[in-house]
């Protein structure tokens, strides 16, 4: 039977490995929308490709552009922030969620809102509004399925027992390109260097928090709300290889792993398949060739981010929607060649330090929370930028 997917975010790393899967089982899949920020080019040929029923530009003064680079076509053209809402509130049989930031919250939580499965890349979405997300797919009856490779590799881990069962979840983190560099000379690296991950090929944001180790707390906060097993159960540990993508230890000492290639289409497919299974062009494991998994303590002086993170959930509150809303400006900023590498997690630590924002009750106290706190990070990012 052909399921629809709304694909949302196609143009970027995970958007465009989701296509490539769908492109190669075309009789299991249709398309019903497609989303980007503001590369027309790109989503106009996806679109034609693809056909789906209404293709979004989030970015509203790219709207002509697309209606011209769709006419004729039949396929709808539409764009702004109220039309990706609308488009994720749309029938269809899986969202794959794969915008970039907290812009993704909204549709997200449109489509949960909406009872639709929802394959959730986006962490950002979770780590600022885990609680309200949770909460909307409980009440619909949505599935939230993990596409970020660890959060799938321990939902893997989780069907081979319970999770009341659970004694630890092991975050596996690779540590990034300066995973063995020391702090000082962390000081003078370039965004070219930072974007340089060692094991996976991702987008520009997800590769500097995994150089600033940002990444594993931002995925820590999501671990915790999407595996409720307590904050001091949840750990992580650094295995350079990217081999073992997170464990989860029972009760009885059992410890599963979910291993596979650093290929991000290997948890895209397990999210679209779920339950099933579906063939991937993926490189199958070669551990004769890989020969040895390595591993160690990660570590928080040198990478403070981790511990910023767990503080933030276990203050809870706003404190991780301030954090996350901070670490994008921060990360815009030193792509942007602005700041340097470690102004990046002092921004952030500067933002949380400057406020504590009331605990958010709704989507709008969310947004407010949001709006704040990138207000306060490019504060610091200024003065950072002219010290
Ligand atoms: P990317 O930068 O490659 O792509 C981001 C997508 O979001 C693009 O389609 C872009 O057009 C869209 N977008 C950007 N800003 C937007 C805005 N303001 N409004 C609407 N759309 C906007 O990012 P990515 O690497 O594919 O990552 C996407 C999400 O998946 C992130 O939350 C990331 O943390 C998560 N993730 C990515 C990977 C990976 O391997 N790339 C792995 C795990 C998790
Ligand atoms: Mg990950």
């Amino acid at each position: 039977m052909t399921r629809c997917l709304s694909l949302f975010g196609a143009t970027g790393s995970v958007g465009q490995s989701t296509l490539d899967l769908i492109r190669r089982d075309g009789e299991a899949w249709r398309v019903g929308v497609l989303t980007a920020n503001c590369d027309v080019k790109e989503l106009a040929r996806m679109a034609i490709e693809f056909r789906p029923d209404v293709a979004v530009v989030a970015d509203e003064s790219c709207y002509g552009d697309l209606q011209a680079a769709l006419a004729g076509s039949g396929i709808e053209a539409a764009a702004g922030a109220a039309a990706l809402v609308e488009a994720a509130d749309r029938p269809t049989d899986l969202v794959m969620a794969a915008i970039v930031g907290t812009a993704g919250l909204a549709p997200t939580m449109a489509a949960l809102a909406a009872g639709h499965d929802v394959a959730l890349a986006n962490k950002e979405a979770l780590v600022s509004a885990g609680e309200l997300m949770t909460a909307a797919a409980r009440a619909s009856g949505a599935t939230i399925l993990p596409v970020d490779s660890e959060h799938n590799a321990i939902f893997q881990c989780l069907a081979g027992g319970r999770i009341e069962q659970v004694r630890r979840i092991i975050l596996t983190a690779s540590g990034g390109p300066f995973r063995t560099m020391s702090a000082a000379d962390m000081a003078a690296v370039t965004p070219a260097q930072a974007v340089a991950h060692p094991n996976w090929s991702m987008g520009a944001k997800i590769s500097v928090d995994s150089a600033t180790m940002m990444n594993k707390g931002l995925e820590l906060i999501e671990a915790h709300h999407l595996f409720p097993v307590g904050l001091d159960r949840i750990e992580i540990l650094v295995h350079p290889q990217s081999v073992i993508h997170s464990l989860v230890e029972y009760i009885d000492c059992s410890t599963l792993a979910q291993l596979g290639s650093p290929d991000m289409r290997i948890p895209i497919a397990s999210a679209l398949a779920w339950p099933q299974r579906m063939a991937t062009p993926c490189a199958p494991l070669d551990l004769a060739t890989i020969a040895r998994l390595d591993f160690e303590a990660p570590d928080e002086v040198r990478f403070p981010a981790t511990a910023l993170c767990r503080a933030a959930i276990a203050a809870g509150g706003a404190r991780p929607a301030q954090l996350n809303a901070a670490n994008e400006v921060a990360v815009a900023a030193f792509l942007a060649g602005r700041i340097s590498f470690p102004a990046i997690v002092d921004t952030v630590r500067r933002v949380i330090d400057a406020a504590e924002p009331a605990a958010p009750a709704s989507l709008q106290d969310i947004f407010s929370v949001d709006a704040a706190s990138r207000a306060a990070a490019q504060h610091f990012v200024d003065q950072f930028e002219h010290a």
